[in-house]
């Protein structure tokens, strides 16, 4: 029998920047003039999270799981997403190793939120804060994140399967 293997899987998203929205990045209510647009709470660094655990399992991705046209995931948290992804690693019998994500954006300034989006993302993994990374950059004021249109994340998992 083949010894367990550790599995990676890629997540990526984007999403708009308006008015009149809530700015939820990893779970955190971080105060800012603009939030992001979407169907759910539109957690941009939630949903690559997400993505990536899914893509780990060879799965579909988010949008297949939990459509944007289904009202019951309309202004939901994406904490549900992630415990779901979570619940396939279960089911497979695997265990994530470590995540790690790196969100894009221009403004605000994210550093004093990292901690707690580590926290929200462990929780709903159902894993240790220490397998969870997060980063933050702007975009050099390059491209659509440059100019605060819109916040872009991407993320990696580690799943290791039997
Ligand atoms: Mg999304």
């Amino acid at each position: 029998m083949l010894p367990p293997m550790v599995h990676v899987g890629i997540g990526y998203d984007v999403h708009a920047l308006v008015e009149g929205r809530k700015l939820i990045l990893g779970g955190v209510v971080v105060p800012h003039d603009k939030g992001l647009e979407g169907h759910s709470d539109a957690d941009v660094l939630m949903h690559a999270v997400c993505d990536a655990v899914l893509g780990a399992l060879g799965e579909a991705d988010i949008g297949h799981f939990f459509p944007n046209t289904d009202p019951r995931w309309q202004g939901a948290p994406s904490r549900l997403f992630l415990n779901e992804a979570s619940r396939l690693v279960s089911f497979r019998e695997g265990k994530i190793v470590n995540v790690d994500a790196t969100l894009v954006a221009q403004q605000p300034k994210l550093s004093p939120y990292i901690h707690q989006m580590k926290v929200n993302m462990a929780s709903a993994l159902g894993v240790n804060i220490s397998q969870i990374g997060v980063k933050a950059t702007t975009n050099e004021r390059l491209g659509f994140i440059g100019r605060e249109e819109g916040m872009a994340a991407m993320a990696v998992a580690a799943v290791e399967l039997p």
